[in-house]
């Protein structure tokens, strides 16, 4: 269908913006159980440490190239990859068809009072949508399977898990045969941006590849992931090494 990269072990599309737009669309219209994941630098380092993590990437339908780091890597490994799939713009392309589809959205993950306030948003954004059903990402074992009844009564057309990585592509992964939905998308914290909690890198950040910065200063309890990247960049290296690619 696509060439696709083998970056440290997971495989990852190369494909255009409107290319993953229109394949979420077949997965939607063909009555699939699909799943597409976002592979930033982060979820593939961490996949290449996660043989669970990398085996549900390989098995998943679509997985685009979120992030500069991704878009490096592959071009750096002779696959040249026409742009980056950030998985926020990928989910406002798709709410953006929704209304004309008749597409049922249903928003899963983030904290108690996000998603229905990412629901608003996106009513606001693009009028004549119907987000069938929101809950929060916070949950145990045992709220499994009500929370796939709620979302399987609201028969939803697209389901986003916006539950962090990895705990979302596993959650997904394990209830895909009992969700009624033809794609589900991990979407890490895009609910937190739609709602407003959470400050998506200003333009000429995401333009200059620095996305990745503006996350380490804006979450400085994280700032460990600011080490994510240039980890990368070196296990990337060492990779293209021993596999001569
Ligand atoms: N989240 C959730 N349940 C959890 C852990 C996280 O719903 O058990 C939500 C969190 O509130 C946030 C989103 O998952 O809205 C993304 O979290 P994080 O920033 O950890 O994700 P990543 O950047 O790793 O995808």
């Amino acid at each position: 269908m696509f060439t696709t990269v083998n970056i440290l072990g997971v495989t990852v599309a190369s494909l255009t913006m409107q290319e993953a737009v229109q394949t979420a669309g077949h997965f939607i219209e063909g009555n699939s159980k699909a799943m597409i994941a976002t592979a930033n630098a982060e979820m593939i380092m961490r996949a290449a440490h996660d043989e669970k993590l990398k085996e549900i990437l390989n098995k998943a339908d679509l997985v685009v190239p979120d992030g500069a780091g991704t878009v490096w890597a592959s071009n750096y490994l002779g696959v040249s990859m026409p742009e980056r799939v950030a998985g926020f713009d990928l989910v406002q392309n798709l709410l953006k068809m929704a209304p004309e589809k008749n597409w049922r959205i249903f928003f899963f993950g983030s904290a108690p009072g996000v998603a229905e306030k990412a629901k608003a948003k996106a009513e606001q954004d693009y009028p004549g949508i119907n987000i069938v059903g929101t809950r929060n990402g916070f949950f145990t074992d045992a709220d499994t399977a009500a929370i796939i009844n709620r979302i399987n009564d609201t028969a939803p057309h697209m389901l986003l898990a916006a539950l962090g990585v990895p705990k979302q592509e596993k959650w997904l992964y394990a209830n895909l045969g009992k969700l009624n939905c033809p794609l589900s998308i991990g979407v890490g914290g895009t609910l937190d941006v739609m709602a407003g909690v959470m400050k998506r890198a200003p333009l000429w950040m995401q333009k200059a590849k620095l996305e990745w910065l503006f996350r380490g200063i804006m979450q400085p309890q994280r700032a460990g992931r600011l080490l994510a990247l240039p980890k990368f960049v070196g296990a990337v290296h060492l990779w293209k090494k021993h596999h001569n690619q």
